[in-house]
C-alpha cells in the first residue's frame, strides 16, 4: 500500500525567542511562540507523516499541556512521528514541504534543513523537498505575524515493498 498524509500549521511571531525552522536555527531573536520551540515546519511535517498512517496528530502524540514539551526540540517530536510509522509497518518514501512566510529569507536555510529532515528520517536528502512561498502582503502572514508551514508524505508498506 501507498498512503499520502498531509500537515499544516502555523506560529505567531514573538519577540525574544529564538526563531527555528525545520530544525535549523534561523535567528537568535525574533522567533515563533509556542509550547515546544515552535518549527512550524516539523510540526507540518510530524503532522503529515502521522497523517499518512492515520496515526492522529501530534497533539495527540505530544499534548500541549504536557509540561514535558516546553520548550522541547521538535526533532524529538519528528523521530517520535518516524518511529510511529515504522513501526506500523510503513517505510518512508519522500516528504514534500512549503513553507509560507514574509520575512525573513528562507531560502539561504533550505539546504541545511533539507540536510536535518533527512537525518532525522534516516531517508536521503533527494527524499526531501522544501519550498518557500510568500503570501504576498495578503493576511496574517503578509502582515508578518507568523510564519505557517504545509507538508505532504508518502510511506509505502513493508509488504509491497517486498514484493516488489
Ligand atoms: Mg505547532
Amino acid at each position: 500500500m501507498i498512503r499520502t498524509g498531509i500537515g499544516y500549521d502555523i506560529h505567531r511571531f514573538e519577540s525574544g525567542r529564538r526563531l527555528v525552522l525545520g530544525g535549523v536555527e534561523i535567528a537568535p531573536d525574533h522567533g515563533l511562540a509556542g509550547h515546544s520551540d515552535a518549527d512550524v515546519v516539523l510540526h507540518a511535517l510530524a503532522d503529515a507523516l502521522l497523517g499518512a498512517a492515520a496515526l492522529g496528530d501530534i497533539g495527540h502524540l505530544f499534548p500541549p499541556s504536557d509540561p514535558a514539551i516546553a520548550g522541547i526540540d521538535s526533532r524529538v517530536i519528528l523521530r517520535a512521528a518516524a518511529t510511529h510509522i515504522r513501526e506500523a509497518g510503513y517505510i518512508l518514501a519522500n516528504v514534500d514541504i512549503t513553507i509560507i512566510a514574509e520575512r525573513p529569507k528562507i531560502a539561504p536555510h533550505i539546504a541545511a534543513m533539507r540536510s536535518v529532515i533527512a537525518r532525522e528520517l534516516q531517508i536521503p536528502e533527494t527524499g526531501v523537498g522544501i519550498k518557500a512561498t510568500t503570501n504576498e502582503q495578503l493576511g496574517a502572514i503578509g502582515r508578518e505575524e507568523g510564519i505557517a508551514a504545509l507538508a505532504v508524505a508518502t510511506i509505502i508498506g513493508r509488504r509491497l515493498m517486498e514484493r516488489l
